[in-house]
């Protein structure tokens, strides 16, 4: 049985101030104990937020991380200072840091290749764009992306991945992949991780769903059988929105 994991992506959002004062508005909230919570913050609050959780089951994650140990990389955070951190998860592959970022599939299985190696549990977006969905493309892209991403993982490795399916054009627009939509993408993703690792390593993969999920559409999409969870963006900057979709 996978345990769904909500994870809220915080992206370029709260000083440090506020971000004590949402995960405590959090905190005492969370009843929902079938679902794994984590709160990926911004690198200057991952401390703040750290000791806000204490005692609490919300997990922490980052937003990235370089795949270098260490070294002249100016700007750049390893997964020893976010381990040093007390964080868990690491958002790796993020369409936004593909889009802007020039992250290419390449730099996105270096992380994730570092990321295992120090025990970090890497949460690995994939999705189509919207001219890739139009052109009938989606499954090909999820497929060569979740494979690039993977390239050289053991299969000891990929029981620690999580995976979010997140359709480009679905973030931060209102617009959302339909239930059975995701659900079918998800499950093909899932049968590619199959062909390569086979079915009971695919069977344990946590794969989220990710793209305007809110209060209002998080209990549809997370009844569907292959979605396990949600990443969260927009709504899970406010605590009683992110606080109805953990507790579904
Ligand atoms: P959104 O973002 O929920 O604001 O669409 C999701 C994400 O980018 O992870």
């Amino acid at each position: 049985m996978r345990i769904p994991i909500i994870a809220g992506n915080w992206k370029m959002h709260n000083i440090a101030e506020e971000a004590v004062k949402l995960v405590n508005e959090l905190k005492a909230e969370v009843r929902n104990t079938d679902v794994k919570v984590v709160i990926c913050c911004p690198f200057t609050v991952l401390a703040e937020v750290k000791k806000a959780v204490e005692g609490s089951n919300i997990k922490l994650g980052a937003q990235n991380m370089h795949w270098e140990d260490k070294g002249a990389y100016t700007g750049e955070i390893s997964a020893d200072m976010l381990k040093d951190i007390g964080v868990e998860y690491v958002i790796i592959g993020h369409s936004e840091r593909r889009q802007y970022f020039n992250e290419t599939d390449e730099t996105v299985n270096k992380k994730v290749r570092k990321a295992l190696e120090k025990e970090l549990l890497p949460i690995l977006c994939v999705g189509e764009t919207l001219e890739e969905r139009e052109a009938d493309r989606t499954y090909e892209v999820v497929k060569s992306q979740t494979l690039k991403a993977l390239e050289n993982i053991t299969d000891e490795e990929m029981k620690s991945i999580v995976v979010a399916y997140e359709p480009v054009w679905a973030i931060g627009t209102g617009k959302t992949a339909s239930p059975e939509d995701a659900n079918a993408v998800i499950a093909y993703i899932r049968e590619v991780i199959k062909e390569k690792y086979g079915e009971d390593i695919s069977e344990l993969v946590p794969i989220q769903y990710g793209g305007s999920v809110k209060a209002a559409n998080a209990t549809e999409i997370m009844n569907q059988e292959d979605i396990d969870g949600a990443l969260v963006g927009g709504a899970s900057l406010k605590a009683e929105e992110f606080l109805a979709i953990v507790n579904f």
